[in-house]
């Protein structure tokens, strides 16, 4: 059992490639509980299964029921680029709602709601869903997060400024709206809202995220380009989350982080084999290994380990602070 815990703040675990299904081809049998071990093996304790529509909430809440001695939490929300298949009028609302009040943490203590998202502005895919429809639905969001006092897991692509706009007017309200006795009095504390996951974006824009009282979530998608590893260097601690973003942004060999990982692999040996089991095409599938470029939990400590490379610090304190980062703003 590895001595150092994670919490993956985003994974997609109902994504077909765990079924063996890539592009709607059956390519291998079923093998999401291989890869729940794997994860538990890399020292995962808890996951949080991203749901980006009404119809994925429910299939997520399956999904983290079934396998409920694996740790895994739900969110509820519209991903930016499906804002525009929510149908007429504002029926989805009351679809999450009836969600939140039977699942959100903070309505029932063993409920498995710990985030409103994903939800966000994505600018990059505007043929799914133009910017006028998502900048409509984005704010309803955060009105779901003070309602229910839960955080916000964010997803933001080359959208910033719009992005920060509407985050602005409402981050006061909805930090006051989850605080607690343990926060309220502290003023680094209290302003925290939510996570903007999976951040590819500049070290200038991640100051304006903390601004807003976000923390950041680091991928694999993270460290494609050197400004990723400056991010990595600059991010302070206190502002940290890991995620893998499974079963898409695995690292690569082409991404800027080769190099730091290639040094964090040499030096540690046995967290390597954890971190990166052996992997096989998805034709030669094998219950033990992993399938080439398609990611998986266990990965999260590769992130870890690209950012204490680019700090020059060790793993541990890297996996501590985000490990305490989680378990503040979701509570798990
Ligand atoms: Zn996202």
């Amino acid at each position: 059992m590895a001595s150092l815990e994670y919490v993956d703040i985003g994974v997609n675990l109902t994504d077909g490639m765990y079924k063996g299904k890539y592009h709607g081809k059956k390519a291998h049998q079923p093998d999401l509980e291989n890869v729940l071990h794997r994860a538990k093996n890399a020292g995962v304790v808890a996951q949080m299964v991203t749901a980006g529509s009404v119809s994925e909430v429910k299939q997520v809440l399956d999904l983290v029921k079934r396998y409920e001695n694996d740790g895994l939490y739900a969110t509820a929300g519209i991903h930016p680029t499906r804002t525009s298949g929510v149908g007429e009028g504002m029926k989805y609302l009351d679809d999450l709602k009836k969600f939140l009040d039977q699942e959100s943490i903070t309505r029932n203590p063993s409920g498995k709601i710990v985030a409103i998202g994903e939800c966000g502005l994505d600018y990059d895919r505007l043929q799914f869903s133009d910017a006028e429809t998502q900048k409509v639905h984005f704010p309803h969001h955060l009105q779901l997060a003070k309602e229910y006092k839960l955080p916000l897991f964010l997803h933001c692509r080359a959208a910033q400024e719009d992005f920060i706009a509407i985050i602005q007017k409402e981050a006061d309200a909805i930090a006051e709206a989850c605080a607690n006795d343990a926060t309220r009095n502290d003023p680094h504390k209290r302003r925290r809202i939510g996570v903007a996951h999976c951040h590819t974006g500049t070290v200038e824009e991640m100051q304006q995220l903390f601004a807003q009282g976000l923390f950041i979530g680091l991928t694999g998608c993270s460290f494609k380009e050197e400004e990723g590893i400056r991010v990595a260097k600059e991010v302070p601690l206190e502002y940290l989350m890991l995620e893998t973003d499974a079963p898409w942004c695995d690292l690569r060999q082409t991404h800027a982080s080769a190099p730091l990982l290639k040094r964090f692999v040499e030096n540690n040996p046995d967290l390597a084999a954890l971190y990166s089991p052996a992997s096989v095409k998805k034709e030669k599938w094998e219950a033990e290994k992993q399938v080439k470029s398609r990611n998986e939990p266990c990965a999260i400590g590769n992130i870890a380990a690209v950012v204490a490379e680019a700090k020059g610090i060790d793993v541990s304190v890297v996996v501590k602070a985000a490990r305490e980062n989680t378990k503040f703003l979701f509570n798990i």
